[in-house]
């Protein structure tokens, strides 16, 4: 199956070979036909799963074969997709991706997102864009003051909802539909199907084709995962040591909070290992320098806060750690998936001390498997330490580290736990994962049942008018 049998003009397959992608990825293979039918989709897919070229490729497909027409000849371009994302990263990339799959075609782009100047945003939609991908609180302040038109969006896409609806957007995203036309098309794409996703699919889905896709490189088959036990005080110079004996030059560690990560970079940097951190309470020029040093190879480590990676696109990252176990199971899939892609090899370690028994177990539980553990020599873990309670949140404002709700998140007891580490005597070195993928499950509309995958859409024709009442 290739890009043109599923529907895509000349120009557009062009631009994706030109990426050196020849083959699409499931998700594409199913997105790209249902988007193109002009219906709503409900996609359940995670980054890594080529979504992002699954709904720019088929959107700029459908722009450029309709015309608009302009209301008199003064008009500017009007905006015809509107992506909202919940993070300014995964906007900037997402938009990057419009760009390089649309520069064959004479649609244009722009990306609109909050701790940056306004004033070059009011001059990107004076001049006007096609396809405009935004964060939530920055395009409700260009709203407020009058500097954005969406009365002309055709095609709204929600991509990584479920996190949108954790960083608590919802109410944002409420005011941005109250303000677009009633009838367009809408695309929601979601990791997970809790509750909330299952409202806010029917709300604005007006009968959705749906997809639902295991991650590319799915998470345990190809990543080679290890738990290393270690008491808490000593996962700062566990990880020093992992870094330093086996010379990592790229790592991406991720810390339950913002403080955490802020802390470990310090004690990285005592070491003489270059490390920045990246989350909600950094400025915007700071994430975007740490990510570039990052992606180029000239810094080793990247902190983050689960929040701030998401989104985070870097080809073949040989090593992600998980410094703290995150609070939400999924998290991890999440995480380790940044590793192994595009068929590279990759490891994910976890430094996992005694508060985290029950997180271990949760992760576990989720992905259907035992992870290998391995204690390694200087670093073996006082059998008598007694668990403590995990600090969920640094405090402060910014993005939020933990999830409220949904997944089984929050506030959790830790409880004695079957997954403790199994003794001291159980070196293990197999590293490499056998266990199938954990699967989702979960009609949104019809818990019960499961989500069909779909090579065709469910309806063949527009979506008429009407939005489901989303407004
Ligand atoms: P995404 O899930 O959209 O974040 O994409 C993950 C990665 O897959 C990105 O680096 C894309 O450039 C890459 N990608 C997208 N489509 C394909 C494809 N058909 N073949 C290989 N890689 C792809």
């Amino acid at each position: 199956m290739s890009f043109s049998e599923l529907g895509l003009s000349e120009n557009i397959v062009r631009a994706v070979s030109e990426q050196g992608y020849t083959t699409p990825t499931p998700i594409q293979k199913q997105a790209i036909p249902a988007v193109i039918s002009g219906g709503d989709l409900l996609a359940g897919a995670q980054t890594g799963t080529g979504k992002t070229a699954g709904f720019t490729l088929p959107i700029l497909q459908r722009l450029s074969t309709s015309a608009v027409t302009p209301k008199n000849k003064l008009d500017r371009r009007p905006i015809r997709t509107l992506v909202l994302t919940p993070t300014r990263e995964l906007a900037a990339q997402v938009e990057e991706s419009v760009r390089i799959y649309g520069k064959y075609t004479n649609l244009n782009s722009g990306v609109i997102f909050g701790g940056v100047g306004i004033n070059p945003q009011i001059k990107l939609l004076k001049n006007g864009v096609d396809i405009l991908v935004a964060t939530p609180g920055r395009l409700l302040d260009h709203h407020q003051q009058g500097t954005i038109d969406l009365r002309q969006v055709e095609i709204l896409v929600l991509d990584e909802a479920d996190r949108m609806l954790d960083m608590g957007f919802i109410h944002d995203i409420k005011k941005v539909l109250a303000i677009l036309p009633a009838k367009r098309q809408n695309l929601l794409f979601s990791a997970t199907f809790s509750d909330e996703i299952k409202t806010l699919a029917d709300r604005l889905l007006n009968n959705p084709a749906m997809i639902e896709v295991a991650r590319r490189n799915s998470t345990v088959e190809v990543i080679a995962q290890k738990v290393h036990p270690v008491d808490r005080d000593k996962k700062h110079p566990m990880l020093a040591h992992l870094i330093k004996t086996h010379s990592w030059n790229q790592v991406l560690v991720f810390t339950r909070t913002k403080h955490g990560a802020n802390k470990l970079v310090e004690q990285l940097g005592k070491d003489g290992i270059n490390a920045m951190a990246i989350h909600g309470n950094k400025s915007q020029s700071a994430r975007t320098k740490a990510l570039a040093e990052f992606k180029d190879g000239s810094l080793t480590v990247l902190v983050a806060t689960d929040i701030a990676a998401r989104g985070i696109d870097i080809d073949q990252l040989p090593h992600v750690v998980n410094y703290d176990l995150p609070n939400v199971p999924e998290d991890y899939v999440h995480r380790i998936g940044r590793t192994g892609r595009a068929g590279a090899t990759g490891e994910a370690v976890s430094l996992v001390c005694v508060d985290e028994f029950k997180l271990l177990a949760d992760i576990e539980k989720l992905i259907k498997r035992q992870l290998p553990q391995e204690i390694i020599d200087g670093f073996i873990p006082d059998p008598h330490a007694k668990a403590q309670p995990i600090q969920l949140r640094s405090g402060g404002g910014g993005q939020g580290q933990s999830r409220g709700g949904g997944n089984g998140g929050g506030n959790r007891q830790r409880a004695p736990s079957p997954s403790a580490p199994r003794s001291s005597a159980s070196k293990s070195s197999t590293g490499s994962a056998q266990g199938k993928p954990a699967q989702r499950s979960g009609d949104a509309r019809h818990p019960s049942r499961p989500v069909v995958n779909q090579s065709t859409p469910r309806r063949s024709g527009g979506r008429g008018n009407g939005n489901g009442g989303s407004n």
